[in-house]
C-alpha cells in the first residue's frame, strides 16, 4: 500500500486537523507559517498553542510624526522600533506624507507632534490638523489613539498642537488609550518614560493573543528624515570662511552673509535643508550674570553633562536670553519684590515681560543673590539654532552659505545679541571653528521636474533658501518659470543679494520679481500686497501647476501671506472661503504649497 502522505505537500493527518480549525485560527496559522518561512516567527514560538491559535486578532498601529526639527520624528521612530521588537503590526509615517482622509480607516493611531512658537503644528502637520478641525472632519468611532506633544514652556501656547490633536481625536469619537504627555525642551526623560508606557499599553491592546507574526514582517517604514554621520549630538567642527554684511550702514540692523567650510566631512545637504549651529554665550555676558548673582564662577553644579563649574555651564549649556515662566515664578518667590510677584501672577504681563527680558534684565531690575545650582536648574538648555541654507552644493561644493540677521535684545540700557546670530556675525573670526550639522527638511523641496514653475515668497532673511533654489535650478538647467516675491525695509539699504537677482533676471533664469519695500514710501508695502496686485497672474501660475514656497517669519508674515493666497484662490478661482481653504490644503498635500517658517 502506498503512503498516503507521499503525494501530499503536508501530512494527511495535519490537513484533517486543519479542517477543524475556525477561520480565525486558520488565518493565524497562515500568517505564522509564512512568517516562519521568512525567519520571523520566533516571537510566537514560546506561546502556549491554545492561546496562540485561539485569541483576539492583532490590531494595526500607525505612528504619525509631525516634526519641525526632527525631535518629534525621533520619538516616533524610537517608539516604532520598540513596537517592532515586540512584533506588533506597526507602520511609521511622517504627517507630511500621510493622507489625512486615511484617518477614519485606521485602527490605532499614535501621534508625536511638536508645536511652533505660535501654538501651531509644525508645517508637515498642518494638513492633518486643518482636516481634523475643518468642516469635513470624519467620525472616528472605532479608532483608538495616543498623543505625545513636544513644546517649549517659554512660549505661551505650550504643546498646543499636541493638545489640539488629542482633544480633537477624542471629540471625533476616537478612543483615548492613554493620557497625553506634554514634554518641554529637555524632553528625553519624559518621552522615554512615555514610550515605555505606550509600548506596554499597545502590547496589551494591539498584540492579540497570537502576538503579531504579521507585525514582525509587515511594518512598512515610510520614515522620511534622512540620517547623517553628524547630528545635533555629534556635530561636525567646521571652519568659518567669511561673514560679511549684506546691508548698508544705514539699514539700522545687521544682516550677514556667512560662508562655512565643510571640508572633508562628507556632509551633504539638499536645497531646502537647514544648518544647525551649536552656539554659546559671550564671556562678557557670562561675567555680568555671575556678578549680578553674586557668584565667582568657580562654584560647581551638577548638570546635564555631569559636574561643571557654573562659568562653563553658563557659557556652553544655558539659554541666557529666553526665560521660562516657571523660572520667573521661582525667582519672584524669593526676590522680595511686590511688583515682580504681581507681574508673575498676571498672565499677559508675564508673557510680555518674558518675551522681551533676557536674564541680565531680570537680575538687574529685581536683584537677588542666587545659588549656582538654582540658577543652572532654572535656565533652559542652550539649543542649537537652525538657519535655512542659502546655497546649493551644485554651485558651492563643500561650502554652506547662510543669511543671518543679527538679533538685538535691549536690556539695562544696553544692546545684547542673540546667541547664534551674535556668534556668526560678531564673535567668530575667519578661520575659527564652528560646530554644525545638517537638519534635513524634506517638506521644503523643489519640484522634481525642472519644467514646473515655482513661486518663491521670502521677505527679509526668509530669502535664504530661494538663493539656494536658484543656484540649483541654474545647475539643473531647469526651464520652468521662477517668480520671486521679496520684501524688506528699503531698496537701497537692504535688498539682500541684489546683484545676484539682477544677474539671474538678465540671464533669463528669473522670470518675474515682485518687490515690496516697507519703509521706502509713505505706506508700508508688504509681499502680500504684491500677491494681491498680481492676483490674475498668480492664479494663472497656480493653474499651470506652480509650486508655491514661503519662508520667513511664522507669527505674522506667513499668516498674512496665506490670507492673500486664499483671497486670490477665492476671487480668481470663483470659490467660497471653505472651498478656497480646501483647494489650498490640496495644494499642500500635493507638495505644491510648502512653507519653511518659524
Ligand atoms: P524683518 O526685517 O523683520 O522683516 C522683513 C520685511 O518684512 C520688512 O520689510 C518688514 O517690514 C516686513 N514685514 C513685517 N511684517 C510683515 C508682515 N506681517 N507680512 C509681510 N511682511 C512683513 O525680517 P528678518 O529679520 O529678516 O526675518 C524675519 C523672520 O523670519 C525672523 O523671525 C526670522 O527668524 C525668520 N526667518 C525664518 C526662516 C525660516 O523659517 N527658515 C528663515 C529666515 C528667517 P517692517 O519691519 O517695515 O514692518
Amino acid at each position: 500500500m502506498s503512503d498516503p502522505n507521499s503525494s501530499m505537500p503536508v501530512p494527511v493527518q495535519l490537513t484533517e486537523q486543519l479542517s477543524s480549525l475556525t477561520a480565525q485560527q486558520k488565518a493565524f496559522l497562515a500568517g505564522y507559517l509564512w512568517a516562519e518561512s521568512n525567519g520571523a516567527a520566533s516571537a510566537v514560538v514560546g506561546l502556549p498553542a491554545a492561546a496562540a491559535v485561539g485569541g483576539a486578532p492583532q490590531r494595526s498601529i500607525t505612528v504619525i510624526s509631525a516634526s519641525a526639527t526632527g525631535n518629534a520624528a525621533g520619538i516616533a521612530k524610537k517608539l516604532t522600533e520598540k513596537l517592532k521588537s515586540e512584533a506588533l503590526d506597526v507602520t511609521l509615517t511622517s504627517a507630511g506624507s500621510y493622507k489625512a482622509r486615511q484617518l477614519a480607516k485606521e485602527d490605532i493611531v499614535v501621534i508625536s507632534t511638536s508645536t511652533q512658537g505660535d501654538g501651531e503644528p509644525p508645517e508637515e502637520g498642518v494638513p492633518l490638523h486643518s482636516y481634523l478641525f475643518g468642516k469635513k472632519a470624519p467620525k472616528l468611532d472605532g479608532v483608538s489613539f495616543a498623543v505625545i506633544g513636544l513644546g517649549d514652556s517659554s512660549y505661551p501656547l505650550f504643546c498646543q498642537a499636541g493638545i489640539d490633536f488629542d482633544t480633537k481625536l477624542g471629540e471625533l469619537g476616537a478612543e483615548r488609550l492613554m493620557d497625553r504627555v506634554d514634554c518641554d525642551v529637555d524632553y528625553e526623560a519624559a518621552s522615554d518614560a512615555w514610550i515605555d508606557a505606550a509600548v506596554a499599553k499597545l502590547k496589551d491592546v494591539a498584540g492579540g493573543s497570537g502576538a503579531a507574526v504579521a507585525g514582525a514582517v509587515s511594518a512598512v517604514d515610510t520614515y522620511t528624515h534622512e540620517e547623517s554621520a553628524y547630528n545635533k549630538d555629534n556635530p561636525y567642527t567646521a571652519t568659518l570662511l567669511t561673514s560679511h554684511p549684506l546691508v548698508t550702514d544705514n539699514a539700522g540692523r545687521i544682516i550677514q552673509h556667512v560662508e562655512i567650510d565643510l571640508d572633508e566631512s562628507g556632509l551633504q545637504y539638499q536645497v531646502g535643508d537647514a544648518l544647525g549651529i551649536v552656539t554659546n554665550n559671550p564671556s562678557e555676558l557670562v561675567d555680568e550674570v555671575l556678578g549680578l548673582c553674586g557668584l565667582s564662577g568657580d562654584e560647581n553644579i551638577e548638570g546635564r553633562a555631569g559636574t561643571a563649574n557654573i562659568r562653563q555651564a553658563l557659557a556652553q549649556q544655558c539659554d541666557l536670553n529666553q526665560l521660562t515662566p516657571k523660572f520667573l515664578a521661582d525667582y519672584a518667590a524669593t526676590a522680595g519684590s511686590d511688583d515682580l510677584s504681581a507681574l508673575v501672577e498676571d498672565k499677559d504681563k508675564l508673557q510680555d515681560f518674558q518675551a522681551w527680558t533676557p536674564l541680565v534684565g531680570l537680575l538687574d531690575a529685581y536683584p537677588q543673590k542666587l545659588e549656582a545650582q538654582r540658577l543652572y536648574d532654572g535656565l533652559k538648555p542652550l539649543a542649537p539654532r537652525l538657519y535655512s541654507i542659502a546655497s546649493s552644493q551644485e554651485e558651492v561644493g563643500e561650502e554652506v552659505h547662510l543669511c543671518v540677521g543679527l538679533v538685538d535684545i535691549e536690556a539695562n540700557g544696553r544692546v545684547y545679541h542673540g546667541s547664534a546670530s551674535g556668534l556668526l556675525s560678531n564673535r567668530l573670526e575667519e578661520g575659527d571653528e564652528v560646530q554644525v550639522f545638517v537638519e534635513p527638511n524634506p517638506r521644503f523641496r523643489l519640484p522634481e521636474s525642472g519644467d514646473t514653475p515655482v513661486i518663491m515668497i521670502g521677505p527679509g532673511t526668509g530669502i535664504a533658501p530661494f538663493r539656494a533654489f536658484m543656484q540649483q535650478r541654474n545647475a539643473d538647467g531647469a526651464q520652468g518659470r521662477n517668480w520671486l516675491f521679496f520684501g524688506n525695509r528699503n531698496y537701497r539699504d537692504d535688498f539682500l543679494y541684489h546683484a545676484e537677482w539682477i544677474e539671474y533676471r538678465d540671464s533669463g533664469l528669473l522670470h518675474d520679481v515682485s518687490l515690496a519695500w516697507s519703509r521706502d514710501g509713505e505706506d508700508k508695502v508688504y509681499v502680500q500686497d504684491k500677491i494681491r496686485e498680481n492676483a490674475e497672474a498668480f492664479w494663472q501660475a497656480i493653474e499651470e501647476g506652480a509650486h508655491i514656497y514661503v519662508c520667513g517669519d511664522a507669527s505674522r508674515m506667513a499668516k498674512d501671506v496665506e490670507r492673500a493666497i486664499l483671497d486670490v484662490i477665492a476671487e480668481q478661482g470663483g470659490k467660497d472661503e471653505d472651498d478656497a481653504v480646501e483647494y489650498l490644503n490640496e495644494l499642500r498635500e500635493a507638495d505644491r504649497y510648502q512653507r519653511d517658517v518659524y
